[in-house]
């Protein structure tokens, strides 16, 4: 049995020993910094639980990665928050941020906001207790809590094309796991995609292998659409140049249609071969099993939530980019200002 104070009185957990703690954020990726940022502002104890390292899934990124989202004064897309910018490091790319760039900050923005994560700790489940939460983590070590938060991203789980021969197939391999051009010379390569990671990798590969990028519908892009989804940021005036001299070849609205090995056949009956295939198809949203409930999903497997960022199981929120109160969430910028939200109710609870 452990023990903990309600506000006011001492309650028994059930769940077995140790401490009750207030909020266990799972995560320390870019949403849980600033959620843990804002407990620790208010006094509030907390714990943060990260597999890896602060901020790991952009060090799982590819080096030199440039991004999407502008971070000068005016427009900044990129920072945690406006009150500490990302701009006002010194070196820091204008207007696009690299990934070192922005690794750096969140480094130094949990640092210098004495935010504590409790690194290489994978939480690998958790279940409901008549007092909260029982999060359980690699090596079985569990840890109870009153209020859960999940902010684990949205980019853990690959997405690949339902198309026969892609599954299994070993010419083909996500954009996630490609780290530059250098083993792709003079090589083949059918980019499936027609998203910025898929724009971003055909520049890469451009000039090295003889690239290919096919696509489901007509490209789209942002300075005609203003979508944050279509090709944008510096990807934009390359990939069309680079079309334009042939450097890249383009399929467009001809998706794949099957795989046969390294073989692609396509919507309008051709068939090409190639030595790679690399599907650029994004990823979709997955978290930490929540054992005896599940939490209801919305669209395209989203956790449903309230204006709180509060699930269907109660006292389990969801913050950052799963937590989509809005489209928009998906970026930085989107979601900054929602964490605030998911703060405030679980201040207020306690
Ligand atoms: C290629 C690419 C480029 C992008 N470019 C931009 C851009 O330019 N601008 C922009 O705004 N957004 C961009 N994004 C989206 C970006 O991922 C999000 O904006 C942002 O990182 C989301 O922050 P988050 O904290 O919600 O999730 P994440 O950054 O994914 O952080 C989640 C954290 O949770 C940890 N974690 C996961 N599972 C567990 C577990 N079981 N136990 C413990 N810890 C766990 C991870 O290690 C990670 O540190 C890009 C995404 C990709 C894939």
């Amino acid at each position: 049995m452990g023990v903990y104070y309600n506000g006011s009185a001492l309650v028994e957990t059930a769940g077995g020993a140790g401490i009750m703690e207030d909020v266990v954020i799972v995560g320390g990726g870019p949403a849980g910094i600033l959620l843990a940022h804002q407990f620790r502002e208010h006094g509030i104890p907390h714990k943060v639980l990260e597999r890896g390292k602060v901020g790991q899934s952009w060090r799982d990124m590819r080096p030199g990665m440039v991004l999407l989202s502008p971070g000068v004064p005016g427009t900044d897309w990129t920072s945690l928050t406006l009150q500490r910018p990302i701009w006002a490091f010194p070196g820091v790319r204008r207007p696009f941020p690299t990934r070192e760039d922005f690794l750096c900050y969140v480094d130094a923005f949990a640092r210098d906001q004495h935010v504590e994560v409790t690194e290489r700790t994978e939480v690998t489940g958790a279940r409901p207790t008549p007092e909260g939460f029982t999060v359980t983590v690699a090596g079985g070590d569990e840890i109870h809590c009153r209020f859960l938060v999940i902010a684990t991203g949205s980019n853990s789980k690959p997405h690949y094309p339902e198309v026969p021969g892609v599954a299994g197939n070993p010419f083909v391999f996500h954009s996630g796991d490609f780290l530059n051009c250098m083993a792709y010379d003079g090589k083949r390569v059918l980019v499936i995609g027609g998203g910025n990671s898929a724009a971003e990798l055909c520049i890469q590969l451009a000039g090295t292998a003889l690239t290919t990028m096919c696509t489901r519908n007509p490209l789209r892009y942002f300075s005609d659409s203003a979508e944050l989804d279509d090709i944008r940021g510096s990807s934009e005036s390359v990939l069309k140049e680079l079309f334009r001299f042939r450097i890249l070849s383009l399929r467009e609205a001809d998706p794949v249609v099957s795989l046969s090995g390294g073989t692609a056949a396509f919507a309008s009956g051709e068939r090409e071969a190639f030595d790679w295939i690399v599907c650029a198809t994004g990823y979709r949203p997955r978290w930490i099993p929540i054992g005896g409930g599940t939490v209801d999903t919305g669209e395209k497997g989203y956790p449903r939530i309230s204006p709180v960022g509060e699930s269907s199981v109660p006292g389990l929120y969801f913050c950052g980019s799963l937590a989509m109160f809005h489209r928009r969430c998906a970026f930085i910028h989107g979601f900054r200002n929602y964490v605030e939200k998911v703060f405030w109710d679980i201040a207020d609870r306690l």
